[in-house]
Order: structure tokens, then sequence, then C-alpha cells
């Protein structure tokens, strides 16, 4: 076993770390939050140097590199600023179940656009009556011709209004039971007629990614917008998760860093009844709570990484690490706002803000009690082993 990380691997969290250093300014940081605004700015310069799609296949404009190292750029950016990371990491949202199951033609015409920053790609999955629960959707796709028709609503879809492309879950049959069984992904491009969105404002956090609903009027798309097999959508959903909920465990184990340094240093520097607060256990406990509960965090993120980049995908262990790193970054943001005393209620002083965008990575890609209920269902199908 070799807890080392590779050379390039190195490379790239020190060269993402350099460039989200500088150019995360607290102001935009604060602006963008404020605001509700996307950086599209900064999404074009992560594109040119590589970082969005760094793990897509060279073939279609990626990096060529593997899970592992597109965690370590997700937590480098969200450790510099929590809000534009996520806003960042969600640009190239699911771009992957293009990747694993889309045709060729399907392939060249999205990822590379998405790599070089031309595109921004979304998932809709969840619906007004179907979140955690998405066996069965309201939102259907009717044959018609040699074209489908679309015909629904998704509401809380991230990177609403701004993503060139959503990825579809739809009803495609509604007699085959179970419901599961007769889900299909479709391709829309946002410029397609019957597609409307309205925008969800004033979030909790996340306030860089836009969010908002879908309604689907009898919108049409090709037959070759259909991502791989007819009735296979639930499927390659459930093996799309297995990628995505490491990525937002990384997210969680960046946010919860984040919070930490900051909590650290202005530790170090703040003195009351005479001395330095790190010399009351009180709050250097709290410094050392804080500091075990990322390690654990980032150890099981990069486990769930290291498996799907070898072959050894594991639905329980992506899970653990996306509801372990969420806890862990609730947990994390909650304790560096205590150690800032007053100072960290407010926003110029960041931590609020990492505590805010904290909660959304117990909640997209399924929540902590839905990861919970697949750690154990995968138990007791494959039994306990260490
Ligand atoms: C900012 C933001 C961005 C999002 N982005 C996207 C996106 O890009 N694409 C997309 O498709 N969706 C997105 N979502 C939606 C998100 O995935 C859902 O909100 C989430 O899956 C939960 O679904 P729900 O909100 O319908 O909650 P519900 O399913 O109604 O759940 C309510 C509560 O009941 C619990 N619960 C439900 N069923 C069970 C069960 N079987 N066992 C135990 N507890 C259960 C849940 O854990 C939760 O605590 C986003 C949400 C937000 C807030």
């Amino acid at each position: 076993m070799n807890f080392k990380l590779s050379t390039d691997q190195l490379d790239i969290k020190n060269a993402v770390k350099e460039w989200a250093e500088k150019e995360f300014t607290k102001e935009i940081a604060l602006e963008c939050d404020k605001n509700e605004q996307f950086p599209h700015e900064l999404h074009k310069m992560a594109a040119e140097l590589g970082f969005i799609g760094i793990h897509f296949p060279e073939k279609y404009g990626g990096g060529g590199f593997g899970t592992l190292e597109n965690s370590l750029y997700v937590e480098e950016i969200c450790q510099a600023d929590s809000g534009l990371g996520i806003a960042l990491s969600l640009s190239d949202l699911a771009s992957e179940v293009i990747l694993n199951n889309g045709s060729e033609m399907l392939k060249q015409k999205c990822i590379p656009r998405v790599a070089n920053g031309e595109s921004i790609s979304a998932i809709a999955l969840t619906e007004p009556e179907h979140g955690s629960d998405i066996t069965k959707m309201d939102t259907t796709a009717v044959k018609s011709g040699d074209q489908w028709e679309i015909n629904g609503c998704k509401t809380l879809i991230s990177n609403c209004g701004i993503a060139d492309f959503y990825i579809v879950l739809c009803q495609t049959d509604t007699t085959i039971m179970p419901s599961y069984r007769a889900q299909s992904l479709f391709l829309v491009d946002a410029d397609t007629d019957g597609l409307e969105t309205t925008m969800f404002k004033d979030k909790l956090g996340c306030r860089a990614s836009p969010t908002g609903e879908l309604s689907f009027c009898n919108l049409r798309v090709p037959e070759e917008n259909l991502i791989g097999e007819l009735n296979k959508g639930f499927y390659q959903t459930m093996s799309f998760f297995n990628q995505s909920r490491i990525e937002i465990a990384a997210q969680g184990v960046g946010i919860a860093q984040g919070a930490f340094v900051r909590a650290f240093y202005y530790a170090k520097e703040r003195k009351t009844f005479g001395k330095s607060i790190t010399e009351f256990q009180a709050v250097s406990h709290k410094l050392a709570d804080m500091a075990i509960k990322i390690e654990s965090a980032r150890l099981l993120t990069y486990k769930a990484a290291w498996l799907v980049d070898n072959g050894q995908t594991d639905p329980a262990i992506s899970s653990m690490a996306k509801a372990h790193a969420g806890r862990v970054a609730v947990e994390v943001t909650d304790e560096a706002i205590q150690t800032l005393g007053g100072a960290g209620y407010l926003a110029e002083n960041e931590v609020e803000r990492f505590y805010r965008d904290a909660k959304i990575t117990e909640i997209y890609e399924g929540t902590r009690e839905i990861q919970k209920n697949t750690i154990v269902r995968f138990l007791l199908k494959r039994g306990i082993k260490n």
C-alpha cells in the first residue's frame, strides 16, 4: 500500500492551488456569492489551463487523467473558495454519462466543447414529486416518427440557464414494471424549442452555481439524442452516481480544509486573557478534531477514486465517501465559525460562506440518508468484509 501521490498528481495539485490562490480573490468570491453569479471568466481560465475535464480522455480534449486527479482538482478549488469551487467543479456535470454511454457522435459533439470551456453541461433527474426516489419519472419521452417528444418538469437543476445541454431522465414506457426498467436518458440542447427555464433565487449556499427548473412542452429531439440503450437510463444514472458522489466528497473535503486553514491561522494570532487561544485546550482540541475528521474524509475519498480508476468501482465506498465528507464539511465549517467567535459570523472572514456552502454536499447527488441506504444495501448483498 502506498499513500504517496505520484509526481503528476502532486504537480496537478500544486498547479491548481497556485492558480486558485491567485485568481479566486475575496472580492470575486463575495460578489459571485452576493449576486448569485457564475464565475464565467474563471471558468474560461480553468478550461485553458486544462483543469476542466482533467479526467476526460485526451481523445475528447481532456487531460487523460482519472477520478483521483479530478478529486485533487476539486478539493483544491473548493479549499481556495467554497462558492467558486463548487460552481467550477459542477461546470462539466454529468459529462461522464455521455462518455460512459453515449454514441461516438454524441461524445464528439459534446465532450471537447465542455473540456475547452465553450460548453457547460447539466443533468436533470429531480422532479417536483421525485427527488430521492427516481425509480419513476413523471417526465415522459414518447417516440414520434424518428423523433422523441418530451413533456414534463425537472426541478432544482444545477447550471440551469447557463448550460448548453441537459441530460434528461425520462420515462420511456409507462407499462413496463418495475418502472425504473423503462427509463432513458436524452441529450437536450438548451436552445431546443419547447424548453423553458425558471431560476431559483436566494439559496442558502452554492450561490455562484445557478439552480432552476426546466419545463418541457412537446419538446422534440432526434433519435440520435438518446444516450446509450433505450430503457437503460436508471442503470446509467446509478453508475454515474458512483463517480459523481466522489466528486461531491472531494468538494466536502476541500470546503472543510478551506475553513480549517482559515480557523487555524486565526486561532494562532488571536489572543484572549493574555495568551493565544490555541493555548486553551477547548480550542486546540477543536482544531485537532477538525484535522482528524478532514484526514479521514480525504482518505475515504481518495480510496473511492482509486477504486474507480482501477476498475474496482464500489458503490458502497463511493456512498461512504460522500456521506462522511459531507458530514465532515458541515461539522468542520461549524467549528471554524466557533473558533473565530463573532468574526466568524461576518461574510468578510469567509468561513461564514464555507458554512453555508458545505450543506449542499449532504443533499445533492443523493442525500445523506440515501447514501446510508445504499451502503447498507450493498453490505447486506455482499457481506461485511475489510
Ligand atoms: C442547490 C441544489 C442543486 C441541485 N442540483 C441538481 C441537479 O443538477 N440535478 C438534479 O437532478 N437534482 C439536483 N438537485 C436535487 C437534489 O438531488 C435533491 O434535492 C435530492 O436528491 C433530494 O430530493 P428531494 O429534494 O426531493 O428530497 P426528498 O426525496 O423529498 O427527501 C426529503 C427528506 O426525506 C429523506 N428521505 C427520502 N427518502 C428516504 C428514504 N428512502 N430513506 C431515508 N430517508 C429518505 C431525504 O433524505 C430527505 O431528508 C439539487 C438540489 C439542490 C438543493
